[in-house]
Order: structure tokens, then C-alpha cells, then sequence
């Protein structure tokens, strides 16, 4: 706020003058008491503090609010509806048919251990790998359990891989 001209004492005519016309200008609706102009922060203003005390009145979320609420919104942003939604980006590549539980099959069949280094990761830290590297082809022969860190050297050496991976599980079957 300018002080105008502090180093100068005012006299009582001038304060009179000058409270006059604060409470002209108050009166006429073009300022507000209680807060400057200047003042940009409007939740401090009564009248608006009042209307935010008015919006909030009813809407304590008590438990049976929330449940109700939670009931109503059911459904509403899965899949599509989800403004995040990005056109299924995650299922991309893999068929319908690569279920979760088809995986948990295949898992068991490997024992929940990973087939390459045997590591007994559990069954979570595994992940189903396409021998083939065809995400189409889910047959049982064409899947084997890897741990992540495997999963993560059949990115490389593609052929080696399929070949490797072949032989043991037709190896594994004949085992069986
Ligand atoms: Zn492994």
C-alpha cells in the first residue's frame, strides 16, 4: 500500500475529508469494508466465505455418503469410459485367449519355477513367455514359464532362444 506522504502530519480537516470519502466510496457499493483493495486472495472476503460455508453445508461426508457416492460410481470409468483410456494399449499384440488363467496353468505345469535358471521366484515374479514370439499363439506347447530377469535375455538371440526353449519342452513332455 503507498503511504502517500507519512513524513507529513495530517490535519484533523484532511483525516475528517478523507474518512468522508472512504465511507462515500464504501457506501456506493464500489469497495467493500473489511478488505483492501489490493487484495486478491477472495476467500478471505466475508461474503465469499459465507457462500463456500453455504456449499459445504450438507455435504459433511459422513460413511453412508462416501458408500453412496461409491455405489453410484460403479462401472463409470472402467475401460472406455476412463478419460485415460487409450484404446486397450495394454492388451495390444496379445489375443484374447492369452488369459489369466491360462497363465496360472501353464505356471503350474512348470512347477512355478522359472525354466531357465530354476530359480524358485514364486508364482507372482513369473511371467508366460510365446516361444515363438508369436503373441497368437497360445497353445500350451508354445508357452513356458521365465522369471523376469530370463524373460528379459529372450529379447536378444530370438532363434537361439526358440530353438532352446523347444527342445525343452518337448524334452518335458517326454518326461512326463
Ligand atoms: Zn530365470
Amino acid at each position: 500500500m503507498p503511504k502517500g506522504n507519512p513524513g507529513k502530519p495530517k490535519s484533523k480537516e484532511h483525516n475528517l475529508k478523507n474518512k468522508e470519502a472512504q465511507l462515500r466510496l464504501y457506501a456506493s457499493g464500489k469497495t467493500k469494508m473489511g478488505y483492501q483493495k489490493g487484495n486478491n486472495n477472495i476467500a478471505k472476503r466475508l461474503d465469499i466465505r459465507k457462500k463456500i460455508s453455504m456449499a459445504l453445508t450438507g455435504l459433511i461426508r459422513t460413511k453412508e455418503w462416501t458408500e453412496k457416492n461409491r455405489l453410484a460410481n460403479i462401472g463409470k470409468h472402467c475401460g472406455e469410459l476412463n478419460p485415460m483410456w487409450k484404446g486397450g494399449l495394454s492388451l495390444r499384440g496379445y489375443d484374447k485367449g492369452f488369459s489369466r488363467i491360462l497363465k496360472r496353468a501353464i505356471k503350474s505345469r512348470d512347477y512355478n519355477i522359472c525354466q531357465l535358471c530354476y530359480s524358485v521366484s514364486g508364482e507372482k515374479n513369473l511371467l508366460i513367455h510365446h516361444i515363438d514370439y508369436n503373441k497368437k499363439n497360445n497353445k500350451s506347447t508354445n508357452l513356458i514359464s521365465l522369471c523376469k530377469s530370463c524373460h528379459g535375455k529372450t529379447n536378444h538371440n530370438r532363434n537361439y532362444w526358440t530353438l532352446n526353449f523347444i527342445t525343452l519342452i518337448v524334452c518335458n513332455s517326454l518326461n512326463r
